[in-house]
């Protein structure tokens, strides 16, 4: 057949919608006909192209039509399941907040809240009274506040204190954490201008001591969270540094990244500094991330001496960071917790994934092998290790169990993209020596069920 008769037979936009199984979905009639519009358009070209030769039935055409607009019904941003084992994985989303934060953000979305109220004197309140005293009581810190995330946290302090000045750091610090956030540019953007001292691997005292003049503002500290420099290393400590900044007049700030209130080292997670530890130290501004080893919600957390919290609060970039009320309550509960470490460890699902016994994913794992077994899936528990991600802890790995998939019927790429996309709650996963690792540290119990279930349907 040629093209023109092939052409003059794709059916008309509104005889498909006409059509019962169309007329049946629950969506709004433009989204509808947008659909209708892009499959008879691709029809059509894919005629013009010699690619076919035979027009689809209009009931085949239906069935292509309803099965994308169940894929366009689905929102965009939507749970899934991390089967990788990383625990802050970034692009999904990093920390798990705990059933009390859950239970928190969504009242305070939900109705009103006293976010800027003070119920005492039926005044106007501030929205940053409501964690402050927590962050102060945990950490020792003197003051407290809180901003949208960790990166505009370092605008906000840098831009308050080194703005037309010069601000020292170390070259062994010049930190990139991805997302195009990187020192030496922030610092540009800020308006202070950088003086980087030492080498890559070394930096001495005397190096900022050298570099103190005039025009200079701060001393800034960067925890290198996503990489480190071994070997024919020295920096400068927070002491040290403290000292420096108390002899000349000058604050000294530091971007702790991750931001750790638990002591990790106790779980035999080695170099990450606590909060407490740069309180203790003595430094006049702290600042890290919620929603990394804190396990709480994205938020700029900012500690410091009771010298500079007004300035920083009444600074006009402040209020362009502002925190929500639902992160504000997310982290008011996963502060809550901490006063308690050992609740901390069993509630908030960050720690509780760091923190969790191997023989526990063990068991974890031989549960989810039997219930994929019984499936007549073909798999096998092995060990396995894992990175903590969130650009934390970069230098080591967990050991974790995981159990390993050899599908059958399809390729171990195909299984991994059919559990990826597929349209319940989707399955991320990671293939290693070409076997589809199901990594217990991150998944929760309760899900078995269903992935069993996803695995066996991906492997026809
Ligand atoms: C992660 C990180 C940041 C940015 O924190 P966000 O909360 O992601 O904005 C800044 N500095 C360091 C050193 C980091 O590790």
């Amino acid at each position: 057949m040629d093209h023109k008769h092939l052409l003059r037979s794709l059916p008309k936009v509104d005889e498909v919608l006409r059509q019962p199984a169309l007329a049946a979905l629950e969506l709004p009639q433009s989204v509808v006909t947008d659909l209708v519009r892009e499959h008879i358009d691709c029809l059509r070209r894919r005629v013009l192209e010699s690619e076919l030769q035979v027009l689809p039935s209009m009931e085949a055409l239906c069935e292509d039509i309803c099965r994308a607009a169940k894929a366009a019904a689905k929102p965009s941003l939507r749970p899934v399941i991390n089967a990788t084992g990383i625990t802050l994985h970034t692009n999904l989303g990093r920390a798990c907040l705990s059933e009390k934060a859950v239970q928190a953000a969504a009242a305070a979305a939900r109705r009103y809240s006293t976010l800027e109220y003070d119920l005492e004197s039926g005044q106007r309140g501030s929205r940053y009274s409501h964690v402050e005293k927590l962050l102060c009581r945990i950490t020792g810190a003197e003051a407290a506040m809180v901003v949208n995330n960790n990166a505009a946290a370092v605008l906000l302090i840098l831009s308050a204190l080194g703005k037309g000045g010069q601000v020292i750091t170390s070259r062994g610090e010049l930190v990139e954490i991805g997302g195009s956030f990187r020192i030496p540019e922030i610092m540009e953007q800020c308006g202070c201008s950088l003086r980087e001292v030492g080498a890559t691997n070394k930096t001495h005292l005397r190096d900022y001591e050298k570099a103190i003049c005039e025009d200079t503002r701060a001393l800034l500290k960067v925890h290198t969270s996503n990489f480190r420099i071994m070997g024919f290393t020295e920096s400068v400590s927070l002491q040290e540094l403290v000292a420096l900044g108390q002899e000349t007049g000058l604050p000294v700030i530091e971007d702790l990244g991750s931001g750790c209130f638990f002591d990790l080292e106790t779980l035999g997670i080695h170099d990450e500094p606590t909060v407490m530890n740069s309180v203790k130290a003595g430094v006049d501004i702290i600042s890290f991330s919620g929603d990394k080893l804190l396990g709480g919600p994205q938020a700029g957390i900012i500690l410091c001496k009771e010298k500079w919290i007004k300035t920083l609060k009444s600074h006009p970039l402040t209020r362009a960071m502002r925190v929500d009320k639902m992160t504000l309550a997310a982290l008011e509960a996963t502060l809550d917790t901490y006063l308690d470490p050992e609740k901390a460890r069993q509630e908030i699902p960050t720690i509780r994934m760091l923190a969790v016994d191997p023989a526990l994913l063990k068991l974890r794992a031989e549960n989810l092998y039997e219930k994929l077994t019984a499936l007549g899936v073909t798999c096998q528990v092995i060990p396995e290790q894992d990175q903590v991600g969130g650009g934390s802890v970069p230098t080591q790995l967990l050991p974790t169990w995981a159990v390993a998939v050899d599908p059958q019927n399809v390729t171990v790429d195909r299984l991994e993209e059919r559990l990826r996309r597929q349209s319940d709650i989707p399955i991320i996963g990671r293939i290693v020596k070409d076997r589809y690792l199901l990594d217990t540290r991150t998944l929760w119990e309760e899900d078995f069920d269903y992935i069993a279930g996803a695995v066996k349907e991906a492997d026809q």
